[in-house]
């Protein structure tokens, strides 16, 4: 199996990115945040906690979006592997994760990060705010405050995969398909 792990800040292009790996390699994309968005659409038990937490710009609890995790990974019972984007965004989602995959007799392949200065990712998610109606892109406070959550306790998560020497950095910036280009090629030699 193929597993990855898709990381980066805000805005760095993870959605977009995703969707043209899982495409070209076939494997199933697990993003948490859209999963929380569809829940919070239905008005779901799990939609409703997500909510409070998502307006401000904070991350959900652990347990809930690691017993989330598990539940969407059973959903498939033979896959080519799995992309996870936003994926896990605390150390403790990184272990539990770890420990998860490899009850499955598999493991995370790599993590690949890609690459964007903070001033292109403010106004990437002005942008999309405008495009995708998402409430917490519109609210530049909620904004400053998902930065702020990013580099405190999800940019961590690099350094448990850099000792496992697991860990990739891809150049986010330039044009979709440059990005695309940069990421099939280091896809490539982790395979
Ligand atoms: P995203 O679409 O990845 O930007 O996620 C939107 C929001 O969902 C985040 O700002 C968090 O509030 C929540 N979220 C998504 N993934 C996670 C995660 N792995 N752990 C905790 N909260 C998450």
């Amino acid at each position: 199996m193929l597993n990855l792990v898709l990381f980066g800040p805000p805005g760095a292009g993870k959605g977009t990115q995703s969707e043209r790996i899982i495409e070209h390699y076939g494997l199933i994309h697990l993003s948490t945040g859209d999963i929380f968005r569809s829940n919070i659409g239905d008005k779901t038990e799990l939609g409703k906690l997500a909510k409070s937490y998502i307006d401000k710009g904070q991350l959900v609890p652990d347990e809930v979006t690691i017993d989330m995790v598990k539940s969407e990974v059973e959903k498939h019972s033979t896959p080519k592997g799995f992309i996870f984007d936003g994926f896990p965004r605390t150390q403790v989602q990184a272990k539990a994760l770890d420990e998860y995959m490899k009850k499955k007799n598999t493991s995370i392949s790599a993590m690949i990060a890609l690459d964007v200065p903070e001033e292109e990712l403010k106004e990437r998610l002005q942008q999309r705010a405008k495009d995708s109606g998402r409430t917490d892109d519109a609210d530049p406070k909620v904004i400053e405050q998902r930065i702020e959550v990013y580099r405190k306790e999800t940019a961590p998560v690099k350094s448990f995969y850099q000792e496992q020497s697991k860990f990739h950095e891809v150049d986010g910036m330039g044009s979709i398909e440059s990005i695309t280009d940069r990421l099939f090629s280091t896809i490539e030699k982790i395979k």
